[in-house]
């Protein structure tokens, strides 16, 4: 096998990673015996050294003189040839597509010589002249850098000089001159003449291609398609196919199946007389492809058959360029096509039905990214829109209200059943009921992982946050966005997948999968709209049922009312895997857990606690009976202390007022001392967690006897539930032995008490390195581990996840430090390999111990890929990224 150079009929399609895949396409279809240009790739490797070296590898150049030798040899034509010219393209072609980012070269091989013989072997003369000055024009750019405005200024001066508009009025002469005009251009701009010699021409070709890996755009494109940096491009040889040769000869590009629908049949544009570049740049109004079944049906049932083989050998929709040269078919490109979501979905079932592929390749075909697009309502793509501003897309959905800038306001619109988006510059827990009564949620400030994002994302609420564009005028009842102004009661619109977000309404599609997943599969098909829409839904049905036969992980949800519980069961999940309870204390009962905090004595605190604990256990009641029979994770209080105290400027503010006006209340001076005391610089590293609840006495006593009373109360009632205790923030086992044997004693007493069994199990969050480090000491107390990855990821970066990433997240996107924020997409070999440590090390002393994941990364699909890889046992998530979360689980075992 060839070294840096192989020969279309050496590789095949599973050489991507070398070929490239443009490369990997011709090779197979060499192979497949389909007609494609003789022609050569040079490897990806060969680039990786020229970018290493600063020079092509020594081999290589003596490589392609030996593949050029072939070539002409298949062509009966040489390079260089007066009389009868080889003539090749030169094309790159990275693994990953990258459409238009890098670069190509046509028409290698022709000089002031070799011009002549293509207008020979043509017939045409002004063809091979404007052959020539496209290439000098393109070798001038895209090879020596020459600024494109040159040779397009020099064309219109052609244009003018002749008294015409478009180029095709160019005689011969005109474009001889032409010529003469570009290597003038040439000469002035790079000190030197245009190369005459093909070789020449063909190695800086070469080079250019390769340089072209690292342009601006396509490092940009690289970096928001997560394409790694080091892979480089291989680079296509082909002999030249003209489609450009008269009205027998044309250019196309053609799919298998629509991309859009997935219907089977052929699908595409044609351009007669044209070159693959006029298609592409839109330059002309192309045809369908039955323009070429009239033209000429024997070209059209050659191209016809190449497709059928070309679906039946990929087992996959495939896209195609071809080029017609006087009547005969040339293959030039062809790849496993990109298609939108719903296409995905149906094409993957109808291969299945056509006995191509299996449901393992049919949920392998499919992600996780593609059924979440299909589960929100979305705007109508068609409709008029008014864009105001862009934030970072948080929530997915489509949010039509009017705008109102507080909860409160928020609360009382929706109440006299007005639709609402609530504004704000950034969200804190107060603003929870006014997230609840909107339909969708926007901020000036924070990141995908800011407050607003995260619960909105629970929510299912649509969200759009920092959109920093927005200047929020509260007390004027306004936002600006330069000259523009939204007032209070206007309405928007927020696009929750894109960011955007509108002035005015727009209207907005509702989800029929979301309906299949809520409601059942009559359901959705008794309302489906069309052919299509329930073809898509029973796809849907089809893959998902596949995919929950197959996963090994468990799916649970992250959920903290007795309605999300529901709603996550319906959705497909088999527990909880974290219900949050800080939600718990806030609107009235702050109150109260201000007073257990503050309580200067015994009495004080413990009614307190007696006021709490109905409430509480009625909160563990609702949730554990939407959940029957399924294990729920409820994880002990966890929030930092300022979030339920009152703020510490604010109440100093209120008590130097009240004493200028000699009138102080000393409940409020006693308040301050006690705020003063506890105020924290740095409350996300302070008292939270368990260290709360080893801090303050009773707390998580009165939380645990809650759940045990919830639990024996359902038991008597004949139901079966499966509340397991969860202690967060733990760093030491000394706090987990703690906590645990206050659970085992509350549990002996509340089972004494009501004599119902109680043998709830306790384990702990690993949300700290420290946690994960001494894993092996923590199983001896913990019956299971979640990994918190928000804080064990916030712990691990050190970075505040509140404020990164409007903060410099975009820089560091920017310079490539981080591809993707760590928040969104584990970490693996930082964060992850913490979750290995804890994995391995925690069973080895427990090897029954129980493993899930409840941090965000539990509904991002690359990050269940590792969660399955390092054995855990299941994922939890936001409700609404349940089916997701099965899929992926799905496809991570096949
Ligand atoms: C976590 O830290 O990953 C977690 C699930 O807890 P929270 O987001 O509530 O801090
Ligand atoms: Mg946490």
């Amino acid at each position: 096998m060839a070294g840096y150079v192989w020969d279309f009929s050496e590789g095949d399609k599973d050489a991507r990673d070398l070929l490239g895949g443009k490369g990997a396409g011709l090779a197979e279809m060499t192979r497949l015996g389909l007609p494609v240009p003789p022609g050569f790739t040079i490897t990806t490797q060969a680039c990786r050294e020229y970018m290493a070296d600063g020079d092509v590898p020594a081999e290589l150049r003596v490589e392609v003189t030996m593949a050029m030798r072939r070539l002409e040899d298949a062509m009966q034509r040489h390079f260089g040839d007066p009389a009868d010219p080889l003539l090749v393209s030169v094309r790159s072609g990275a693994k990953f597509s990258m459409p238009g980012m890098m670069e190509t070269v046509l028409d290698v091989g022709l000089n002031d010589l070799t011009v002549h013989g293509l207008a020979a072997f043509t017939g045409d003369e002004r063809f091979a002249w404007d052959s020539y000055r496209r290439l000098v024009q393109m070798f001038g750019r895209t090879v020596l850098g020459i600024p494109g405005e040159e040779f397009a200024d020099a064309l219109d001066k052609a244009k003018a000089a002749r008294g015409v508009s478009s180029d095709v009025e160019l005689g011969t002469d005109d474009l001889r001159d032409l010529v003469g005009a570009y290597k003038d251009i040439v000469r002035e701009q790079t000190g030197r003449e245009f190369p005459q010699s093909p070789r020449e021409q063909l190695d800086l070709a070469i080079t250019a291609v390769f340089n072209s890996w690292n342009t601006e755009r396509a490092r940009l494109y690289r970096r928001k398609e997560r394409i790694p940096d080091d892979l480089g491009t291989a680079v296509n040889v082909c002999a030249m196919v003209f489609g450009n040769l008269g009205p027998t000869s044309g250019t196309g590009v053609a799919f298998t199946r629509d991309p859009a629908t997935g219907r089977s049949g052929v699908y595409g544009d044609y351009l007669a007389n044209a070159q693959g570049e006029d298609v592409v740049a839109g330059i002309r109004n192309t045809s369908g492809l039955t323009e070429l079944e009239r033209l000429d049906p024997e070209a059209y049932e050659d191209l016809r058959r190449a497709m059928r083989r070309l679906e039946t050998h990929y087992r996959d929709l495939c896209d195609i360029e071809f080029t017609v040269e006087r009547g005969k078919l040339w293959m030039l490109q062809t790849r496993v096509g990109k298609r939108t979501a719903p296409a995905a979905f149906r094409v993957a079932v109808q291969l299945v039905d056509e006995n191509l592929i299996t449901m393992d390749e049919a949920l392998d075909r499919v992600t996780g990214a593609q059924l979440s697009q299909l589960l929100f309502p979305q705007f109508d793509a068609g409709a008029e829109r008014d864009l105001l501003a862009r934030g970072m897309a948080a929530s997915p959905g489509a949010a039509v209200g009017m705008a109102v800038f507080d909860a409160e306001t928020a609360q009382e619109w929706a109440a006299e059943g007005k639709e609402v988006v609530l504004v704000r510059r950034e969200t804190n827990p107060d603003d929870l009921g006014g997230m609840i009564a909107a339909v969708g949620v926007l901020t000036a400030r924070g990141g995908k992982t800011s407050h607003a994002a995260v619960v909105a994302r629970g929510m299912g609420r649509t969200c759009v946050v920092g959109a920093e564009a927005l200047d929020i005028d509260l007390p004027g009842r306004r936002l600006h966005v330069g000259p523009r102004t939204v007032h209070e009661g206007d309405v928007i619109a927020i696009d929750g997948t894109t960011g955007e977000i509108f002035v005015g309404s727009v209207p907005v599609r509702p989800s029929p999968v979301s309906r299949y997943l809520d409601d059942g599969l009559d359901v959705a098909l008794a309302e489906a709209a069309d052919e299509e829409t329930a073809e898509l839904v029973v796809a849907v049905d089809r893959i998902l049922t596949h995919a929950d036969a197959v996963r090994r992980l468990g799916v649970r949800a992250n959920a903290d009312t007795p309605e999300d519980a529901a709603r996550a069961r319906r959705l497909g999940a088999q527990g909880i895997g974290l219900c949050r309870t800080e939600h718990m204390f806030l609107g009235d009962r702050r109150v109260l857990v201000e007073r257990v905090v503050l309580a200067t004595d015994d009495d004080e605190r413990q009614a307190a606690l007696d006021a709490l604990l109905p409430v509480q256990r009625e909160d563990f009641v609702g949730i554990l009976r939407a959940m029957d029979g399924l294990p729920t994770t409820i994880r002990l209080l966890d929030p930092p202390l300022h979030e339920f105290l009152p703020d510490l400027t604010e109440l100093s503010v209120r008590v130097a007022l009240a004493e200028s006006r000699g009138e102080v209340d000393p409940h409020d001076l006693h308040l301050l001392a006690a705020v003063r005391r506890m105020h924290e610089a740095n409350p996300m590293l302070g008292l939270r967690g368990v260290r709360l609840g080893l801090v303050v006495p009773g707390l998580f006593a009165l939380q645990i006897r809650a759940v045990c009373e919830a639990a024996a109360q359902l038991l008597t009632d004949g139901l079966a539930p499966r509340p397991e205790i969860m202690v967060p923030l733990v760093g030491s086992v000394q706090e987990l032995r703690l906590v645990r044997d206050e659970a085992l004693r509350i549990m002996a007493d509340v089972s004494q008490e009501t004599g119902q069994p109680l043998d709830l199990p306790v384990g702990c969050m690993i949300e700290l390195p420290r946690a994960a480090l001494t894993a092996d000491r923590l199983a001896t107390q913990a019956q299971f581990f979640s990994f918190g990855t928000n804080d064990l990821t916030q712990t691990t970066w050190g970075f505040s996840r509140d404020d990164v990433e409007g903060a410099f997240f975009p820089q560091y996107n920017a310079n490539g430090v981080l591809a993707v924020s760590p928040f969104e997409t584990v970490d693996t070999r930082g964060v992850g390999r913490l979750v290995q440590i804890a994995v391995e090390e925690g069973r080895a002393v427990r090897p029954d111990l129980h493993l899930g994941v409840c941090g965000e990364h539990g509904g991002d699909p690359e990050s269940i890929r590792f969660f399955h890889a390092v054995g855990l046992d299941y994922v939890s998530c936001s409700p609404f990224r349940v089916p997701v979360a099965r899929l992926e689980a799905g496809r991570s075992a096949v």
